[in-house]
């Protein structure tokens, strides 16, 4: 199989209570699962894309066949979305972030507090599945954006530092229709390291400054 669903890398409980053991369970093993399973099965024609990862193939999804390219954006993006949301959370997160996404949230949204009612809002408006994200441009600066469904900043030629999940598959069990109150409570298990390691690989191939170094 050319993808495999990744482990959670901490117990299903451990998010608790912010997120729910059995939502970390369903959202992990079905839906995750599901999406892998459904990208594989979408290229099971394609012997030549099979060896491509997931990433590269949603950064590109017009050379991605027609027949399986809502396939592939779908599940592919499921796949990839769900592989970062995992590694950016952890047990005892949260807390105001350190180090440089500290420094870029500051240079681009003033203060920590302004940030979030900024990411939170633009959760909260994304009608119906989607995500919400910080997502770097070519050139070094951030915003702040909404996709539908599974769509990954990445098919906009953008780099996703980190996202939120508002399918309500990610919070109904606990918050019901509460997407407000998910949002919220999400930022005590955010795993500030693993979002500096990534605004480290977005840095290091996007800004001019640091990639002529
Ligand atoms: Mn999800």
């Amino acid at each position: 199989m050319a993808h495999q669903l990744p482990d959670l890398p901490y117990d299903y409980s451990a998010l608790e209570p912010v997120i729910d053991t059995q939502t970390m369970k369903l959202h992990h093993d079905m839906h995750h699962g599901a999406y892998v399973k459904n990208l594989n099965a979408a290229l099971e024609k394609y012997p030549n894309l099979q060896s491509k990862s997931a990433e590269d193939l949603i950064r590109d999804l017009n050379a991605v066949p027609e027949d399986i390219r809502g396939a592939v954006r779908n599940n592919g993006g499921g796949h990839v979305n769900h592989t970062m949301f995992w590694k950016i959370m952890k047990p005892k997160g949260g807390g105001d972030p350190s180090g440089p996404i500290a420094e870029v949230i500051k240079k681009a949204f003033g203060n920590f507090k302004d940030f979030q009612t900024k990411f939170n809002d633009a959760g909260v408006k994304q009608f119906g599945s989607g995500w919400v994200w910080l997502a770097g441009k070519t050139g070094g600066e951030v915003q702040i954006i909404s996709t539908p469904n599974q769509d990954n900043p990445i098919s906009q030629g953008l780099f996703p530092i980190f996202g939120n999940d508002v399918w309500e598959h990610a919070y109904y069990l606990k918050y019901n229709n509460r997407r407000p109150e998910y949002l919220a409570a999400w930022w005590n298990i955010v795993n500030w390291d693993e979002v500096n390691n990534r605004l480290k690989t977005f840095q290091s191939h996007h800004e001019p400054a640091l990639a002529g170094r």
